[in-house]
């Protein structure tokens, strides 16, 4: 009898069947998957400088999000943590470092999610706030809307005590000239150098990016915290050269961010426009929740299927209350990073790794 017992349990855990105990244990581990945007980043015209610095920032973000979570705090401090040493990172496309618009300014998206409640914020086109994602929570916390644009945002901003700044605070040389020259490809007028702006150098700057950089570097994370709640934030400059006030999927509840404890959450990168019309971020936690596909299952679904069969490019990361993470891209790279409480950190930069 007892060794009949003994087999049952062994054969149940082996199948994964858990008691409640154990599963409430194994819910009670934080996750964190951070991205840096998706887009043509390539071994070929990737030098080995550039890509360390980026698995240097990435890491350093994401352990600041892991603190937070690892001291028992929220999955919403944790995003905001991580998204803020990103945005003043000038490797990425968000903050300081974003993309400038055709007319040489700097406007900045973001959104958070709080998936316990679906409580929301998201800003477009901000111009003078140092942390975007901290004005997006700010709109879900301190206000009664969900998503606020351009000065009135700013001004906001500056209303609640967030940390306001010259837009030339946001300039970087390197995506100054990535401006210059696509402008100059195209065949487009090119703006002023912004007021501000540090002199131009004597001769311009060395090719310090790979062709293509200014597809990509939009960031976001996902997370999970020991109260088993999930969250998502994303923040960028948009896509360069941008006109007419062009928003993309980042501030888009439901395109390129979106939060549920019912289902899942994600933070989304790519060529906005197509992650708009289908829904990305919500359409994901649809087939989790109403389809039954696992977190994976789903994300592939959307980015191989979905987006692919309009040739939309680029990638998401998510997250579910149980501990699934997941990232998927149809790009030959997306900036990543994921760990879950007591395992290693996983890094990747290319499409063949992990
Ligand atoms: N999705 C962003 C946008 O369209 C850009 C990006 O992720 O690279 O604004």
């Amino acid at each position: 009898m007892r060794s009949a017992l003994k087999i049952c349990i062994c054969v149940g855990m082996a199948a994964g069947a858990m008691n409640p105990m154990m599963a409430q244990q194994q819910s009670r581990r934080w996750a964190i998957v951070v991205h840096g945007g998706a887009g043509v980043i390539e071994r070929a015209t990737m030098d080995p400088k550039t890509e360390a610095a980026y698995r240097a920032s990435l890491t350093q973000a994401e352990a600041a999000g892991a603190k937070v979570l690892d001291r028992g705090g929220s999955a919403l401090d944790a995003i905001e943590a991580t998204i803020q040493i990103l945005e003043d990172d000038p490797l990425f496309n968000a903050g300081r470092g974003a993309v400038f618009t055709a007319e040489g300014k700097n406007e900045l998206d973001a959104a958070i999610m709080d998936g316990s409640n679906l409580k929301a914020g998201a800003v477009a086109g901000v111009t003078r706030t140092r942390h975007p994602i901290a004005l997006a929570r700010a709109v879900m916390e301190k206000s009664p809307h969900v998503m606020l644009i351009g000065a009135g945002a700013d001004a906001f901003a500056a209303e609640v005590g967030l940390e306001q700044v010259d837009p030339s605070f946001f300039f970087t040389e390197r995506r100054w000239q990535s401006l210059v020259k696509q402008l100059q490809k195209e065949g487009r007028p090119v703006p002023a150098r912004p007021a501000g702006a540090p002199p131009a150098p004597p001769a311009p700057a060395a090719e310090i990016e790979p062709p293509n950089a200014h597809k990509y570097g939009t960031v976001g994370v996902v997370a999970l915290d020991r109260a088993g709640n999930i969250a998502a934030g994303t923040s960028t400059g948009g896509v360069q050269a941008k006109r007419w006030g062009r928003v993309g999927d980042t501030p888009i509840i439901g395109a390129g961010t979106y939060a549920s404890n019912q289902s899942c959450a994600v933070s989304a990168t790519g060529t906005g426009e197509y992650f708009i019309r289908l829904g990305v971020a919500r359409e994901v936690c649809n087939l989790v929740q109403y389809k039954g596909m696992t977190l994976q299952q789903a994300a592939d679904q959307v980015i191989h299927k979905e987006l692919e069969a309009l040739h939309g490019d680029g990638g998401l990361i998510a997250i579910a209350p149980d501990g699934q993470l997941a990232w998927s891209f149809n790009t030959p790279g997306m900036y990543r990073a994921r760990q879950v409480e007591g395992a290693k950190l996983q890094l990747g930069v290319y499409n063949d790794e992990p």
